[in-house]
């Protein structure tokens, strides 16, 4: 199963795709997640990208499509995999197809604007590990505490009311186009079009979880 997971920020991509990825048994590849490990890690990567993701900014399509081709190209993606935050633009989506990488599912996580604002605000992180909390809607066991290890929790540099509004209005300008794009694929005459799914992100998380496996038939 080839799968992309579409949303806005905020729209709950992150905290779904660990789950079903595992539920679908394929690797789950976070362009944001590989992104902040590498800036973590203050290889040459990270520091290119750092000053960029901070701003809110989307990185170079010629840095991101690079590193995800690689990815894609390892022996694990065979079988399948979810990607969570590519493609974020019409170049990068070409990138997939001008090198023959077939989608199955394209799954977009629809959310009431209101709702992604309150949510990034409060998003809390565990930065090793990319796991994600709220400090009211999944709030962790001990305050400020990652679940699993215990360590510190902290709030992303671009999780700021200023920073979340520019990257909303990134995301209708520059990914929303691709939901056209991939529901209009078949009539174009796209022989490997892929199916589209719709899905409402609004409730609670496991309430959501359930409707992302109806849709893609995996058990939960
Ligand atoms: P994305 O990866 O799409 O940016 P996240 O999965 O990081 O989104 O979720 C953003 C924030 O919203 C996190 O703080 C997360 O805990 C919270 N969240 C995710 N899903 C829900 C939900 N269904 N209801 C309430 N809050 C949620
Ligand atoms: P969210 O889901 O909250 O929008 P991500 O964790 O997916 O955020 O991405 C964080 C940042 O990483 C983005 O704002 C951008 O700077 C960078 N990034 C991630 N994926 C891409 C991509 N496909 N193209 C360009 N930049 C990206």
């Amino acid at each position: 199963m080839r799968i992309i997971l579409f949303g806005p920020p905020g729209s709950g991509k992150g905290t779904q795709s660990a789950y079903l990825a595992m539920r679908a048994k394929i690797p789950l590849i976070a362009t944001g997640d590989t992104l902040r490990a590498a800036v973590l890690a203050k290889s040459p990567l990270g520091c290119q990208v750092k000053r960029v993701m901070e701003s809110g900014e989307l990185v170079s399509d010629q840095l991101i499509v690079k590193l995800m081709l690689e990815r894609l190209a390892q022996p694990d993606c065979r079988r399948g995999f979810l990607l969570d935050g590519f493609p974020r633009t019409r170049v990068q989506a070409n990138s997939l197809k001008d090198n023959n990488i077939v989608i199955d599912y394209v799954v977009e996580l629809v959310v009431a604007q209101s709702s992604l604002l309150k949510r990034l605000t409060g998003r809390l992180v565990h930065p090793v590990s990319g796991r994600v909390y709220h400090a009211e809607y999944n709030p962790p066991k001990r305050q400020g505490l990652d679940n699993l290890t215990g360590e510190p929790l902290i709030k992303r540099k671009d999780d700021c009311e200023e920073t979340v509004y520019k990257r909303l209005q990134i995301y209708h300008k520059q990914t929303e186009p691709l939901t056209a794009y991939y529901q209009n694929c078949r009539q174009r005459g796209d022989a490997q079009a892929p199916c589209y799914l719709r899905v409402d992100g609004d409730g609670d998380i496991e309430q959501v979880s359930q409707r992302l496996g109806r849709g893609l038939g995996i058990a939960n």
